[in-house]
């Protein structure tokens, strides 16, 4: 899969990995699951690779915020298209 570049709405930096919007909302989707454990994370790479390492019990569990999903769609859109306004030359830079 192609990666896009873009560039963030609210801090402006650049970024390909939609984890970068997603820990501006602290919107970690993916509870561990075991019992006492209540790590959370953005990714489930992130999940997988905590379970495997600490031997904890993996769960199919995604915590869904309607809003948020909606949010963090439009920032990407909002990203992608301040990234390219940027990368594209200046149409008329001299009077
Ligand atoms: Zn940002
Ligand atoms: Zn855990």
């Amino acid at each position: 899969m192609a990666t896009s570049r873009m560039m963030c709405p609210i801090c402006a930096e650049d970024f390909d990995d939609v984890r970068h919007v997603l820990k501006h909302f602290r919107y970690r989707r993916f509870p561990c699951g075991h019992q006492g454990c209540t790590l959370e994370f953005y990714t489930k790479v992130e999940r997988t690779t905590h379970c495997t390492q600490t031997n904890h019990r993996k769960t199919f569990r995604i915590i869904r915020v309607p809003y948020l999903d909606k949010l963090v769609k439009l920032m990407i859109k909002d990203a992608r298209r301040l990234f390219k306004r940027r990368a594209a030359p200046p149409a008329a830079v001299r009077p």
